[in-house]
């Protein structure tokens, strides 16, 4: 159906009467030339209308009544499959901007890990120079418990030669 087809009619106001195809019942499929006014409320309208095919039979009715609701149903099939193109373009921008996200966390979580085992070591190594004082002082400890000792027997031989000495009566 080559619908750009021109009849070359003139309506009532001097321009080409436009060629169109109703598709509603009881005529659909039928061309008709309609006033390119004819649908303005105006006195100045020419209402020039011609059927340009014949009558359509009852087979070609239903045919095209058929044909124009599968047209309607593939329209709202391609409508319903546009918006799901565009959730799932949606949905594929919102989980690109949660990698985003996680990857800068990850970022910044490897980044924090690096300065605990930085700290880590650090505290590893201030532990070993605490283990090293200490066992440093336990030693200075012993020596100094070894000089007690030998100032406690000093005082106590002092004391048993003084006793002794009061003894024989010599202090
Ligand atoms: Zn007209």
């Amino acid at each position: 159906m080559n619908i750009q087809e021109h009849f070359n009619v003139q309506c009532g106001c001097g321009v080409e009467a436009p060629l169109r195809t109703t598709l509603t019942n009881p005529n659909v499929g039928r061309r008709f030339l309609e006033c390119v006014n004819y649908k303005i409320l105006s006195d100045n309208t020419c209402k020039y209308f011609d059927w340009v095919d014949p009558p359509t039979c009852e087979r070609g009715k239903d045919f095209g009544n058929w044909i124009v609701k599968k047209n309607m149903d593939l329209d709202k099939d391609v409508e319903d499959l546009r918006k799901q193109i565009l959730h799932v373009k949606k949905t594929d921008t919102d989980l690109k901007g949660e990698i985003r996200v996680l990857k800068e966390r990850e970022n910044e979580f490897g980044q924090k890990m690096e300065q605990w085992q930085k700290r880590n070591a650090e505290l590893r190594v201030k532990m070993e120079e605490v283990k090293a004082k200490n066992m440093s002082l336990r030693g200075g400890n012993k020596a100094m418990k070894e000089n007690i000792e030998l100032a406690n027997l000093k005082v106590k031989c002092f004391t048993a030669l003084v006793v002794i000495l009061v003894g024989l009566g010599i202090v």
